[in-house]
């Protein structure tokens, strides 16, 4: 094989109570990459559509995930990456992760697959902490393993996937205001009272029982997130609004995409999905805030070729 191209997925980390360990994969909203073998060692990207970032590799998550991933093989063959760029990068839906993520499954697969998903989850943090500082999993881990995944523990990584129940559609809107990373760190308190731990531990364990027994009710009681959504979505506009219309209308439950400023919803069934996108969408028509909505599948693959 010289040449691969890939679905690369967006994703939701945190979801409501899983605050840094856990995230998600969409199905219907991500980039299209392709990667072919070149006779020249290391990484080029020579075509990113649809986004000003960098081709320059060492400033591209996609060529930092690559390169940390041939650090490891003393191969000759080099990779060169094109990418049509679909998720904006800053929206909270993981556009850095889907170009990491991406890259690093589409040259293993090149190579003739000599990495578990795990390790390749490890060379695509390098990527995220390009983009973040830090080389975080919540975004990563979902985009290649698909459904949802907890990060039980960075020291050692330890990832594990949780069953995704069959019914299960996300409602993401993404009103296009800027969040600064600076600003949506400082907004959160640096300590939590023992009281709002127990309610957090309380909600994440319902939350990763739902899903394993599929129950709608226990998911739909526990997306609630004591520590960080409330202070976080202070710098959401409209944020109270639309987790009550989404609500209203029949959603499971709400929460902030990762840092925002991406506001999700989970709801049963695709119809759901769809009324609930409508009712948050009539929120923004009333600002003058752009926005975008996207209703998805809970994806249960992660990467695809496609
Ligand atoms: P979010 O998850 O909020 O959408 P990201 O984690 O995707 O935000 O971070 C986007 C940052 O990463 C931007 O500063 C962007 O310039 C940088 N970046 C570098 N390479 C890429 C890439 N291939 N795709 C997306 N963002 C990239």
């Amino acid at each position: 094989m010289e040449e691969i191209k890939l679905f690369a997925p967006a994703t939701i980390a945190n979801v409501s109570c899983g605050f840094d360990v856990l995230g998600l994969c969409l199905d219907t909203v991500g980039d299209e990459m392709t990667i072919r073998k070149t006779t020249t060692k290391g990484v080029t990207i020579s075509k990113i559509i649809g986004q000003p970032l960098p081709l320059d590799p060492a400033k591209n998550v996609a060529g930092v995930a690559a390169l940390a991933l041939l650090k490891q093989l003393d191969i000759n063959t080099g990779f060169d990456i094109q990418i049509i760029k679909n998720i904006k990068p800053g929206s909270g839906i993981g556009s850095s992760a889907a170009s990491a993520a991406g890259a690093v499954f589409g040259i293993n697969k090149l190579l003739g697959t000599p990495f578990s998903i795990h390790e390749l989850i490890e060379f695509a943090m390098e990527g995220e902490k390009l983009a973040s500082g830090t080389a975080h999993a919540d975004n990563v881990a979902p985009a290649l393993l698909g459904g949802f995944t907890l990060v039980r523990s960075y020291d050692p990584l330890d990832i594990i996937k949780i069953n995704t129940p069959k019914e299960l559609y996300a409602t993401v809107i993404h009103p296009q205001i800027e969040i600064k990373t600076s600003d949506a760190r400082s907004v959160l308190k640096q300590k939590i009272s023992l009281k709002e731990t127990v309610i957090q531990l309380g909600n994440l364990g319902g939350l990763i029982s739902g899903l394993y027994t599929e129950d709608y009710d226990l998911i739909s009681r526990s997306l609630h997130d004591e520590i960080v959504e409330p202070y976080r979505s202070i710098l959401i506009p409209e944020f109270d609004t639309v987790r009550e219309v989404a609500k209203k209308v029949g959603a499971l439950g709400t929460g902030i995409s990762g840092s925002g400023p991406s506001v999700f919803a989970l709801s049963k069934g695709k119809e759901i999905a769809k009324t609930v996108g409508e009712a948050m969408s009539k929120v923004y028509q009333n600002t003058t805030i752009d926005f975008d909505v996207h209703v998805s599948k809970i994806n249960s693959t992660g990467v695809k070729i496609i």
